[in-house]
C-alpha cells in the first residue's frame, strides 16, 4: 500500500496560523487524523474546523515547543486520541530581527528554543513511537531560504534553520532502512502572521537593507497553501522515493519583466 492511500495520523506544530494551519487543512483533505498544537489555543478551534470541513479528523491541544514537558503532554494526549503518530510536521517558528548585538540574550535563546530545540523535543518522541512499532513514518522540517542565503539582521533565525536542516539530513541517514523519511521543506516569502509583531518602520528599513545583499529582490509572496501543497507532495510520495529537500519560492511578479525587458536575441549577441 502506498503512503497516498492509507489515512495516517499526523502532528502539526505551530498550527494556530499561517503555514501550519494550511498544512493541517491540506492533511485533512487527505482524510488524515491531524493533531494540531500551539500556544494560542483560542486559534486552534478554527484550524480544527478547517481540518474537519476538509474531510479529516482533528485533535487540538496546547503546545509550547520550547517546554519539553508541554511537548510530552501534547504527544501523549494526541496519540491517546488519534492513535500512534505516522507523520510529524515541525512547523512552529519565529524570528526577532535586528542588529545581532542589540538583541537580548534571552531573545536569542527564545529563537533557538523555538526553532531548533522545539523541533528536537517533538521529533525524538515521534521517532521513538515509530521505531517502537516498526512503523513507516515521515518527518518534515519547515525551514527557510535564509539557510541558503544568509540574512543579516536575522542571524540567529538563519542559524537555527541551518541547524534544523542539519538535524533533518543527519536523521535521514540515521533512520535509513527503517522506513522513516526526513524531509526539509525550505520556504521563501509567504504571507502569514510571521513578523506581525515587528515594528512596521523596522520592516520598511529591513527591506531596503536586505536589497543591498541581493535578498528579497522582488515583491513576490506566496499564500501558505502553496507551501502546504509542497508538504503534501513530500508526504504522499510513494514508498521507495525520498524527497530530501523541497524549496518553495514565490514566482516573480509579471510586472518585473515588463519594467525591465530582457535584451532581444539580436541585442544580446
Ligand atoms: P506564523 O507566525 O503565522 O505561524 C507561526 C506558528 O508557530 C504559529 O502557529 C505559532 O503559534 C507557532 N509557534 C511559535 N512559537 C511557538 C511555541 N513556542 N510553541 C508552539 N508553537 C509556536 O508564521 P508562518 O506560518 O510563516 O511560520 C511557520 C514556519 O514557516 C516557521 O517555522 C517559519 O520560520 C517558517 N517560514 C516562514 C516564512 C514566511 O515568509 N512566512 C519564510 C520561511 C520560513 P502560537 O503563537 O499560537 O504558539
Amino acid at each position: 500500500m502506498t503512503s497516498e492511500s492509507k489515512p495516517r495520523t499526523a502532528v502539526v506544530t505551530g498550527a494556530s496560523s499561517g503555514i501550519g494551519q494550511s498544512v493541517a487543512e491540506e492533511l485533512g483533505r487527505l482524510g488524515w487524523r491531524v493533531a494540531v498544537g500551539a500556544r494560542r489555543t483560542d486559534r486552534l478551534g478554527d484550524t480544527a474546523a478547517r481540518v474537519e470541513r476538509a474531510g479529516g479528523q482533528a485533535f487540538t491541544h496546547p503546545l509550547d515547543v520550547t517546554d519539553p514537558q508541554s511537548v510530552e503532554t501534547f504527544m501523549v494526549a494526541a496519540e491517546a486520541v488519534l492513535g500512534p503518530v505516522d507523520v510529524l510536521v515541525n512547523n512552529a517558528g519565529m524570528s526577532i530581527p535586528g542588529p545581532f548585538h542589540e538583541i537580548s540574550a534571552s531573545d536569542h535563546l527564545r529563537e533557538v528554543a523555538t526553532n531548533y530545540l522545539g523541533a528536537l523535543y517533538v521529533t525524538r518522541l515521534a521517532i521513538a513511537s515509530m521505531l517502537a512499532r516498526h512503523a513507516r513514518g515521515d518527518l518534515v522540517f519547515v525551514s527557510s531560504d535564509a539557510t541558503r542565503q544568509p540574512r543579516p539582521r536575522m542571524v540567529t533565525y538563519g542559524a537555527t534553520k541551518a541547524a534544523l536542516e542539519h538535524m533533518a539530513r543527519a536523521l535521514a541517514m540515521e533512520l535509513e532502512g527503517t522506513g522513516i523519511r526526513s524531509t526539509v521543506v525550505r520556504v521563501g516569502p509567504t504571507f502569514t502572521e510571521f513578523g506581525f509583531s515587528w515594528d512596521p518602520e523596522q520592516v520598511e528599513e529591513l527591506l531596503g537593507y536586505w536589497l543591498r545583499f541581493g535578498l528579497q529582490r522582488h515583491a513576490g509572496v506566496m499564500e501558505p497553501t502553496s507551501v502546504a501543497r509542497a508538504v503534501v507532495v513530500a508526504l504522499t510520495t510513494p514508498e521507495g522515493v525520498h524527497l530530501d529537500t523541497v524549496e518553495v519560492q514565490p514566482e516573480a511578479p509579471a510586472e518585473l519583466r515588463a519594467a525591465e525587458p530582457l535584451p532581444r536575441p539580436a541585442e544580446a549577441s
